[in-house]
């Protein structure tokens, strides 16, 4: 769906972050457009989690150096429900559980915080079930999630069965999606990759952190990028994750660190 000249959604330059004094993100660069979805693959702890969570302006996560622009707009200083009503989503690798917290009142105050940062009128408690009955088909889930504490109890598919029906209620401009293929099984997975791509418009973008290629099978991305040591450092297109499956990470460790020598 990448179109010539379509809007710029985020730009990240030599992005720097620290948890609890030490440095994880060390000089992220990364652009998506409207229109696009990119994966962002690489080994566990090579920092993909902590890259999303200071996208969404994680408290834990000190930004040391570089920036984060969102439409424009330098969001460093904005906190994690500012950057939420402008549109930015993140589904969490491990989603909380929140007892005593029905999932549709958890579902419904999220929904019209978004409306009412958008000006426009909150739903009632009537009209809000009629619109989530329709949203609950993307993910085939049944009406009886709804009135169950959040995702207390929930198994892993269907956490992140919810996590897309999140998604489709909010319609987020930038959807970074962290492994929300982990713990699917083959069904769970088709629902979610389902999700996701009847979610994508040319208006929006999606950015999906995985470790495996499996997920890519049913969710094309346009680009691939592979984390290592806090960087992205490869890119190429959907060839790459193909690549990556067959040959393993070594390669691209191997050829990074020639570059290096040679720089
Ligand atoms: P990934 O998602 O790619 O597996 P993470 O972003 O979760 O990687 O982790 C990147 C690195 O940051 C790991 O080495 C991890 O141990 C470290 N890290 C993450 N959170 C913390 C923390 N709260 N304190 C110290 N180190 C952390
Ligand atoms: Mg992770």
């Amino acid at each position: 769906m990448i179109k010539e000249n379509s809007e710029v959604i985020l730009s990240v330059r030599n992005l720097h972050a620290t948890v609890e004094g030490t440095p994880i993100l060390k000089g992220m660069n990364f652009e998506v457009k409207a229109g696009e979805i990119h994966a962002i693959m690489g080994r566990n702890g090579s920092g993909k989690s902590t890259f999303s969570k200071v996208l969404a302006g994680h408290p834990d996560y000190e930004v040391t150096d570089g920036e984060i622009i969102y439409h424009g707009e330098n969001i460093l200083d904005l906190e994690p429900d500012e950057r939420a009503l402008k549109g930015l989503f993140l589904a969490f690798q491990y989603p909380l559980e929140i007892p005593g917290v029905s999932n549709l009142d958890f579902l419904r105050v999220a929904y019209n915080s978004k409306r009412k940062a958008q000006g426009k009128e909150e739903l009632d408690a009537f009209d809000f079930e009629d619109l989530v009955e329709e949203k609950l088909n993307i993910v085939k889930m049944e009406a009886s999630f709804l009135e169950r504490s959040l995702n207390e109890g929930f198994s892993g598919g269907e956490k992140k069965r919810n996590e897309i029906l999140q998604m489709a209620l909010l319609e987020p401009s930038l959807a970074i999606l962290d492994e929300t293929d982990s713990g699917l099984d083959i069904d769970a997975l088709k629902i979610v990759a389902q999700g996701v791509n009847q979610l994508a418009t040319p208006e929006n973008a999606t950015v999906m952190i995985t470790h495996y290629q499996r997920l890519l099978n049913y969710v094309e991305p346009d680009y691939v990028h592979v984390m290592q040591g806090g960087q992205i450092i490869k890119s190429g297109g959907k060839e790459l994750a193909l690549e990556l499956e067959s040959r393993g990470y070594e390669f691209l460790e191997e050829q990074a660190i020639a570059s290096e020598v040679t720089a």
